[in-house]
């Protein structure tokens, strides 16, 4: 068991967290990633990336993440790959972390990056059959259905992104909304319409999922929306899209969060009503919640950051000064 010091530690590794790093690196604060049990975030579990800007050609999540993360190493930043499991934020700063390798960081500031994570429906046969079937991430699992009947339950960006993404590897797919109307961007609702492997079942939502013979799954029991009427459908795959919910366990008392969970900012910026403590990214926006919207938190938290240690320092050399005197 070790103790890293630092002057900005950053938990957890999206574009937050590593956008962070590299603001806080180039300004001398020697930060330390704590990389948490997904190193990458979110993108490492999506294919392609067409909306980040900089790159004319798609390029693919983990790439990207890759990137970011050598782009923050090349400029100083230490990575941990570890998992914060405990914060003590009562005493600071400086703030300290304890990880799941025994290992404890202490940050003069610290940038609270540890995203979002996906929900589940919670109804009878999810988790159960969570890997004999029922996923919640098509880009991870959808290779498995090569050829076999899929589902995906959602209505939003990411639903829709993953029927589209499924048609690569199915001729069979079904979007299962609540409504009749999809919350997804038009641009990607319009590719959907036009694709001849994917239909849409509305106003419908999964009763339970239940298992055949061999224990995987069989089919979706369904009920309408409008009639309460109950149906199945069979399936090889179903993948849940509804959402994420922000991983804010660690900080339940600690800090202010809305009803969601959320983090609470000051508006307009990262700084949480500790001093010295900063989140951005998804952990704080259930508005935005993209890549460059986090990138840019990231770095607005980095200068924060380092705008409040430079009080610090200042602190900290008056008081020397005085003891001397
Ligand atoms: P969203 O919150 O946007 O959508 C969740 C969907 O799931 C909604 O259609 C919702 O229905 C439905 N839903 C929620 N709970 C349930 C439930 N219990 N049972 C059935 N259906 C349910 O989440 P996404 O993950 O799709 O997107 C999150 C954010 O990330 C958005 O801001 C999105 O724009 C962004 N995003 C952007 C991408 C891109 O730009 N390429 C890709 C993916 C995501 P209802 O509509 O009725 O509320």
């Amino acid at each position: 068991m070790a103790t890293h010091r630092t002057k900005m530690l950053i938990i957890g590794s999206g574009p937050a967290g590593y956008s962070a790093a590299i603001y806080g690196a180039r300004a001398m604060m020697e930060p330390i990633v704590v990389q948490g049990i997904q190193p990458g975030g979110q993108l490492t579990i999506t294919t392609d990336v067409e909306n980040y800007p900089g790159f004319a050609d798609v390029i693919q999540g983990p790439w990207l993440m890759e990137q970011m993360q050598q782009q923050a190493e090349h400029v100083g930043t230490r990575m941990h790959w570890d998992t914060i499991v405990e914060v003590d934020l009562a005493n600071g700063p400086p703030y300290r972390a304890v990880g799941d390798s025994g290992d404890e960081y202490i940050g003069d500031t610290l940038v609270i990056a540890t995203g979002a994570q996906a929900k589940w429906l919670g109804v009878p046969g999810e988790q159960e059959l969570g890997g004999k079937g029922v996923s919640a991430c098509a880009t991870c699992d959808g290779f498995f259905y090569r050829g076999r009947k899929v589902a995906v339950i959602g209505g939003g960006n990411t639903a829709v992104e993953e029927a589209l993404y499924l048609t690569n590897h199915s001729d069979d797919v079904t979007l299962i909304h609540r409504r009749e109307e999809l919350r997804a961007e038009k641009i990607l609702q319009e590719r959907l319409f036009k694709s001849p492997k994917i239909s849409t079942l509305w106003n419908k939502v999964v009763e339970r999922f239940e298992a055949g013979e061999n224990g995987a799954l069989h089919h979706l029991v369904l009920k309408d929306t409008q009639t309460g009427e109950e149906s199945t459908l069979e399936v090889d795959g179903a993948f849940v899209a509804i959402g994420h919910a922000p991983a804010t366990e660690l900080f339940k008392g600690k800090l202010a969060m809305d009803e969601g969970g959320y983090l609470l900012t000051e508006p307009g910026s990262p700084k949480t009503e500790l001093p010295g403590v900063y989140a951005a990214g998804d952990v704080t926006d259930h508005t935005y919640r993209q890549a460059v919207t986090a990138a840019g938190m990231g770095c607005m938290a980095a200068l924060d950051a380092e705008k409040f240690h430079a009080t610090l320092d200042f602190a900290k050399a008056e008081a020397e000064a005085e003891a001397a005197e």
